[in-house]
């Protein structure tokens, strides 16, 4: 028998580190308390830095009204707030805080310091609380607006530092929240550091600059605005319907300025994809939706993603619309082109020899050939090269599309046909090994993924992931093992921003199961199936300016006329030729 102990009134200061725990869980949970201050602030500019997961140090500061002297050491205390006074105002809230536990709950679990100037007033003041006790405060020289410092986080809270994934992950979490907060906020510039390397940089503009900042440019071009204001109003951008992907895991949901999961929105969304894309693929994007507080279910959890509507069919019918309009009134597909008539079937009677394939070192180049001749040379891509087979291509003029294939393309009085998958496929591939070759210890062209991606594997292809862990950060991937059985990848290159991560990272991973392949082999054979997944897909309609840009792409990537894998991407046919073809006499 045990016994019975004596029941004891805890000390306060366990007992705020006890409720603290219900807040903050992790630095990524400190870190979005902070940043929801600085909002409520009204900042228009919000720098973040990360520090060993945020267990060493997490640091924000804006450039919002800052807090009065005398409120200083208020606003550290539990249930101090200056957003609302009565109970009543709580189910008026605008601001992203209320409860007024936020600094106070970091404050228990930590080494804080704020450092604060309201715009009136001169000179600035600070606090320091380390572990719930006030330890020093006074004048301190401050911006106008405010900067919180949070060291050595749970440092004192063993128990809470067992429940911790590691700082890696921890980091990436944390950095995930800053970029949500940036999308959700885009007319907020951030800036996010994690061990000194700058991972987020937002302008502060339209949501279009912020989503181009988080998911990257290339993805970005890609997107439709979506415009249907009115008591449901649909904001974002979705993708056009030739950039699909095969999974749901682009497609983020913003409902009043938060982040949400909602499995009937994401189905509207998808739902006015249907007949404008292979049925199994789908569509990435942004999709905002503002409705008056009253349609909302009450969240009782703000950090809670999940939502409801009191009324989810007019949400729903509202998305599926503005969706609609966006897609139907999209440019049409593959607008602009036209193929040269003179490509009709049979019409021209192609003899090997004839003309030139390029890149194929077996078939032979018309010497003569007075534009290609010009291109010979220059540049390589170090690998064997046969005289006479250009490894460079001249500028080219988009045509059009032959189809849903193959580019066509011409340069001076030259006729030339490009692959484009081969073509994109080659271009991705040149930028990821150059990547490889730089010195620095990290990539710096990553991606960051909207939505993370797991991938259960089993224990053994997760420690090979771990394994690789330098090899794949170097190409840009954040890859972690999560779990036992599972890898998590937070951020892929930039150069995959257009790929379906899942897919992508699954593959990865079965690749890695080639051990007898040497380190340089597998890299090669690495890169070539990130740029593979990434590339445009043969049958995939391009409009005019994306085949433009990929044309120039090409011209700039040395060893442009093959594919990774040595097929040709390119098809020349030289004025002689041509009149060869047509028996025309050369003029
Ligand atoms: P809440 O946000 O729920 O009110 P917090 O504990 O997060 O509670 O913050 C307490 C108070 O401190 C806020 O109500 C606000 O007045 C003040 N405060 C905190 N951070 C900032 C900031 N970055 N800029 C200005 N005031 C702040
Ligand atoms: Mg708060």
């Amino acid at each position: 028998m045990i016994a019975a102990a004596p029941i004891r009134r805890l000390p306060q200061v366990v007992a705020d580190a006890i409720a603290a725990g219900e807040v903050i869980e992790r630095p990524a949970s400190v870190l979005k308390e902070l940043v929801e201050n600085a909002l409520d602030a009204g900042a228009s500019r919000i720098d973040i830095a990360i520090e060993g997961g945020g267990l060493v140090r997490i640091m924000v500061a804006d450039d919002g009204a800052g807090i009065a002297e005398d409120d200083l050491e208020l606003a550290v205390e539990r249930h101090a707030t200056s957003k609302i006074t009565v109970a009543d105002d709580i189910m008026r809230v605008r601001t992203l805080g209320f409860r007024g536990e936020a600094l106070a709950s970091i404050a228990a679990v930590s080494e804080l310091r704020l450092t604060t100037r309201t715009r009136g007033s001169v000179g600035g003041s600070t606090v320091g609380v380390r572990n719930g006790h006030v330890l020093s405060r006074g004048a301190a020289a401050s911006g106008p607006g405010t900067r919180v410092e949070v060291c050595e986080l749970f440092a004192a809270s063993p128990a809470r530092l067992r429940f911790l994934r590691s700082v890696a992950t921890e980091g990436s979490a944390a950095v995930r929240v800053a970029a949500d907060l940036a999308i959700t906020h885009p007319e907020v510039s951030f800036t996010c550091t994690n061990d000194g390397r700058m991972v987020l940089r937002t302008a502060g503009g339209t949501l279009r600059d912020a989503i181009r900042a988080v998911i990257g440019a290339r993805a970005e071009r890609d997107l439709l605005d979506l415009d249907a204001p009115g008591p449901i109003a649909v904001g974002g951008a979705i993708s056009s319907p030739h950039a699909h992907r095969a999974s749901r895991s682009g497609l983020v949901l913003i409902v009043n300025r938060r982040l949400v999961h909602n499995r009937a929105l994401l189905a509207a969304v998808d739902e006015s994809y249907r007949g404008l894309i292979p049925s199994g693929r789908h569509g990435y994007g942004v999709v905002s939706v503002e409705v008056s507080g009253e349609a909302l279910d009450v969240n009782v959890h703000p950090a809670k993603r999940e939502v409801r509507f009191s009324d989810e069919r007019a949400v729903f019918g509202a998305v599926q619309r503005a969706c609609w309009a966006a897609l139907r009134g999209a440019p049409a597909l593959g607008s602009g082109g036209y193929v040269p008539t003179g490509f009709a079937n049979g019409a021209l009677e192609v003899r090997e020899g004839d003309v030139a394939i390029v890149g194929r070192a077996t078939l032979p180049l018309a010497d003569r050939a007075t534009g290609l001749a010009a291109w010979n040379g220059a540049q390589g891509d170090g690998g064997a090269r046969t005289p006479g087979v250009p490894t460079a291509l001249p500028a080219l003029d988009a045509l059009g599309q032959a189809g849903s294939g193959f580019l066509v393309a011409t340069s001076g009085d030259t006729v030339v046909l490009v692959d484009p998958h081969a073509a994109h496929e080659k271009v991705l591939y040149t930028e990821l090994l150059s990547r490889w070759r730089q010195d620095a210890p990290e990539a710096s062209g990553s991606q960051l993924l909207l939505m993370p991606v797991v991938v259960e594997c089993g224990p053994d292809r997760a420690s090979r992931v771990a394994d690789e862990h330098d090899f794949f950060s170097r190409c840009g991937f954040t890859m972690e093992q999560f779990g036992p059985g599972a890898v998590r990848c937070t951020a892929v290159p930039l150069t995959a921003a257009g790929a379906d991560p899942e897919l992508l990272v699954a593959e990865l991973i079965d690749r890695l199961d080639d051990h007898d392949a040497g380190t340089a082999d597998r890299r090669h054979r690495l890169a070539a199936l990130v740029a593979c997944h990434a590339a445009v897909r043969f049958g995939d309609r391009i409009d005019v300016v994306a085949q433009q840009r990929l044309l120039d792409e090409l011209v700039a990537t040395p060893g442009g006329t093959t594919c990774p894998h040595g097929r040709p991407s390119v098809l020349i046919l030289d004025d002689a030729t041509l009149r060869r073809a047509f028996r025309r006499p050369s003029g």
